[in-house]
């Protein structure tokens, strides 16, 4: 039996996401130790998970039995009074990435076209395959958003348009009042879909409230992977019109979001030290890896997000050498950038072995 012929095509074609290698194969790939190796590849965060949320989760254990709440009741309250919004305007997912793919459920069928940059999230584009829409990749010139061509790649087929800012895997950053501006001039029949999985590291963070309140199509997605440091436990909820959240919410299974998921969560928005001290760590470790990069002569891009971007004359070379180390990075082959190598800041000690490692590697 072959299922080869009865597979949908555009499901045979997906590429498949390459996520940043973890400790473990890399500690037997290269027979390491897994304590000593050093993971800066997928932008988690180095100083551990929230210690409130850990706190809550030790106490929760012994209700795993029960099925969450499917609603997500306490957390939606909770974020509700954060934002002042509506409870019925949030929706949540297993990850941000999980509400990545409602809204290609819910907005793209076959023919339907999205929009986003060409170095920006993998996901918008395999979202977009999965259901069978067409991608339109708009170039980045000097690995930022020029929102003119954004703008130009929206047709009549557009139904929606994703964006990150700080932008995923350049870190790039878009103005509060461009990013509102390029809104206003979309067509009503194109949903935007804002990605701020690493807003929070910003001192200014863009405001799409507003914009949501006048009715507009717009859809904001926070995480709790990148400065709650809660990857592991897959959370991230969406803020939207309340007929948006009603689609997704049709969209979902019952229990997407787990019990242990909402419950970190919920100590982790109230966690202000450990988000503040993570900020402060990736501001020091910023300037930490600008400054070795010049010292070593090479190009690199840093502005915003908890990662830099280094160019190099063999990154792939450099990163299977420096794995040997003990130190992950991550390439970028799959967004068209082979030159370049995305690192994801850690504490200052973490950053002088990378850059120690990255110059043995040259
Ligand atoms: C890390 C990241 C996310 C968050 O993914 P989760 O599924 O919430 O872990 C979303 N968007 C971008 C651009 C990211 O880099």
């Amino acid at each position: 039996m072959n299922a080869e012929n009865i597979v949908k095509k555009h499901i045979k074609n997906l590429p498949v996401y390459e996520t940043g290698k973890p400790i473990e194969y890399v500690a037997r790939e290269f027979g390491l130790d897994p304590d000593g190796i050093l993971k800066m590849a997928s932008n988690e965060n180095p100083l551990g998970p929230s210690p409130k949320a850990v706190e809550a989760l030790s106490s929760k254990l012994s209700a795993l039995n029960y099925y969450p709440d499917g609603g997500c009741y306490e957390l939606r309250q909770k974020l509700s009074k954060k934002w002042g919004l509506s409870p019925s305007q949030f929706a949540f997912g297993n990850g941000s990435n999980e509400l990545l793919e409602f809204v290609a459920q819910c907005f793209v069928g076959e023919g339907d076209e999205t929009v986003f940059g060409a170095q920006s999230f993998i996901v918008y584009k395999l979202a977009t395959i999965f259901m069978g829409g067409k991608c339109v990749s708009v170039p980045m010139p000097g690995l930022r958003y020029d929102l003119d061509m954004l703008r130009d790649a929206v047709t009549e087929k557009t139904k929606v348009v994703f964006m990150t800012n700080p932008n995923n895997p350049t870190g790039c950053v878009v103005k509060g009042e461009e990013v509102a501006n390029f809104v206003r001039s979309l067509p009503e029949h194109v949903v935007f879909c804002y990605d701020e999985a690493y807003t929070e590291y910003q001192d200014e963070e863009v405001d799409l409230r507003p914009l949501i309140r006048e009715g507009r199509n717009v859809i904001c997605l926070r995480t709790f992977s990148k400065i709650y440091g809660l990857a592991g436990l897959r959370i991230g909820y969406g803020y939207t019109s309340e007929e948006i959240a009603g689609y997704i919410n049709r969209a979902r299974e019952p229990f997407n979001v787990n019990s242990l998921a909402q419950i970190g969560a919920l100590a982790a928005l109230d966690d202000t030290d450990f988000v503040k001290e993570s900020k402060r760590i990736n501001n020091i470790g910023r300037k930490q890896f600008e400054k070795a990069f010049q010292d070593m002569g090479l190009e690199y891009f840093s502005e915003g997000a908890n990662f830099v971007m280094v160019k190099l004359n063999d990154a792939a070379g450099a990163f299977v050498k420096m794995q040997k180390s003990g130190v992950i990075v991550r390439p970028n082959v799959g967004y068209g950038l082979p030159d370049w190598l995305r690192i994801t800041i850690g504490k200052p000690e973490d950053n002088e072995r990378c850059i120690e490692e990255l110059k043995k590697s040259l």
